[in-house]
């Protein structure tokens, strides 16, 4: 029986690529979306011609009771589930001093409670199967700071001390629960940004070029693998030498 894997997100972006990536490996995946669920169901439409088994998932990880509808949805579809990958986030960028409530409240609820929610939700089923993966996607801006994202940063942040304290408390029933945290990578969030961010970000790289989402779906992967087993509380930068 394949495992079963939820990438939260995981219909655009960085989520596109680990979802097919798990796909590709062999797991059956459950696709959540906020509100592309066009982009959803091509991923599960790519997965099922390579003859492999998904699900698109709609529902705001955020939100406490979205959370249990996903969760059993995809436990009912396609089984518990064995690897949660935290993937998806959001930015509301700007300088602290005029940084409303709103901003802070909605990148923090998005980024760093939808991780706490999900996590939650899979503990038990894993706990029960005596193995499961959490791996949550954080930033260089968590490790780092960024000037214009106090809001993104701490949620950021906030997922890399979740994750350790988890960790710990799993570690002997077969759970491990690890980061990895992304430089500058091409997708919809950066293109927002601009050509002229995209440039200067891109050859601050020791790389000198942006990641693709494929680049971050690659770690992800390795780290959701048994091949992976006795690396937990870890976080995996990857950014093409940008925090160097
Ligand atoms: P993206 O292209 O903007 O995609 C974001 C994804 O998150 C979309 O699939 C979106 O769903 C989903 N999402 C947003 N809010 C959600 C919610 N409340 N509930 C469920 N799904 C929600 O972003 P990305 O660049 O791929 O980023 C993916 C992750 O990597 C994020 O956590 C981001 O912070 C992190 N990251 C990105 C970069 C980068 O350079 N791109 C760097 C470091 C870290 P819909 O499709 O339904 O809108």
């Amino acid at each position: 029986m394949s495992r079963v894997a939820l990438v939260t997100g995981g219909g655009r972006g960085i989520g596109r690529a680990i979802s097919l990536a798990l796909a590709q490996s062999g797991h059956a995946v459950g696709v959540n979306y906020a509100a592309n669920r066009t982009a959803a169901d091509e991923v599960v439409g790519l997965i099922e011609a390579g003859g492999g088994e998904a699900i698109a998932l709609a529902g705001n990880v955020g939100v406490g009771d979205d959370v249990q509808q996903i969760f059993a949805q995809v436990t009912e579809t396609l089984g518990p589930v064995d690897v949660l990958v935290n993937n998806a986030g959001i930015t509301r960028d700007g300088l602290l001093m005029r940084m409303g409530e709103d901003e802070w409240n909605e990148v923090l609820q998005t980024n760093l409670s939808s991780v706490y929610l999900c996590t939650k939700a899979a503990m038990r089923s894993m706990v029960r199967g005596k193995w499961g993966r959490i791996i949550s996607v954080s930033s260089v801006s968590g490790i780092a700071g960024n000037a214009g994202q106090a809001n993104y940063a701490a949620s950021k942040a906030g997922i890399i001390g979740f994750t350790k304290s988890i960790a710990k408390e799993v570690g002997t029933r077969g759970i491990t629960a690890n980061v990895v945290a992304p430089g500058f990578i091409a997708t919809d969030m950066t293109a927002a940004l601009g050509e002229g961010a995209e440039h200067a970000a891109a050859s601050s790289a020791a790389v000198g070029r942006m990641g693709t989402p494929e680049e971050v779906a690659a770690a992800v992967d390795f780290l959701a693998s048994d091949a992976a087993s006795y690396i937990t509380g870890q976080v995996l930068v990857v950014d093409g030498g940008l925090a160097l």
